[in-house]
């Protein structure tokens, strides 16, 4: 099952998708995160790729799609997958199409304000990947990882400026696929008190065919 989650940035993809995989039993795949992890190998990819997301600008098409299928040919996504953060622009959504059968697309709605409240409070593990938010879900410990006891980051692209750029990034290049998939999209609201745990139901509910 291929599944697509996507919103702008903040709206909780990577939180949804954890607790979205274990119930499924596939990988989440962030192509965030897996370009985080050129940049921080050195690769010749990471280092070409750094710089567009340091700015919080989109990195190139050809230098995502190779990280995509480099990681969607690995047997633990013979099962399908979860997709976050990619397809970016339209092009890359009729790559997609080209690529792969997508069973569900989730568009994740939330307002502005709560996007620059929830990334400007956002800390990661830079070791194990667990998401917290200063405010709504802190960890145990100020400032390490509940999971692996790691301390926490705040990403390059979280700070004022380059949230700025992201958002104008999403208004302008990503959010016209949505217009791309027209009524393949299901909206999700992912706003308010216990939203992650609200939409992860729903989410479970529609793969499941409960609904
Ligand atoms: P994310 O973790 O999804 O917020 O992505 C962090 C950064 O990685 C983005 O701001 C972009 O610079 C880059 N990025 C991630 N996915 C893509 C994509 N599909 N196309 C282009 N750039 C991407």
């Amino acid at each position: 099952m291929i599944i697509v989650f996507f919103g702008p940035p903040g709206s909780g993809k990577g939180t949804i998708a954890s607790i979205v995989k274990k119930q499924l039993g596939i990988p989440h795949i962030s192509t965030g995160d897996l370009l985080r992890e050129e940049v921080k190998n050195k690769t010749e990819l990471g280092m070409k790729a750094k710089a567009y997301m340091d700015r919080g600008e989109l990195v190139p098409d050809e230098l995502v799609l190779e990280v995509l299928k480099k990681r969607t040919e690995k047997p633990d996504c013979k099962k399908g997958f979860i997709l976050d953060g990619y397809p970016r622009n339209v092009e890359q959504a009729k790559t997609l199409d080209r690529m792969f059968k997508i069973d569900y697309i989730f568009n994740f709605v939330i307002s502005e304000e709560e996007i620059i409240r929830r990334l400007s409070n956002r800390r990661i593990c830079p070791k194990c990947g667990a998401i917290y938010n200063l405010i709504s879900m802190p960890p145990k410990t100020p400032g390490i990882c509940d999971q692996c006891g790691t301390a926490l980051i705040q990403r390059d692209d979280d700070k004022p400026q380059a949230i700025r750029e992201r958002l104008s990034v999403y208004k302008k290049q990503t959010a016209p696929v949505l217009e791309y998939y027209g009524d393949r999209v299901i909206n999700v609201n992912t706003e308010g008190p216990n939203a992650s745990k609200t939409a992860s139901e729903k989410i479970l509910r529609i793969v499941k065919g409960e609904v």
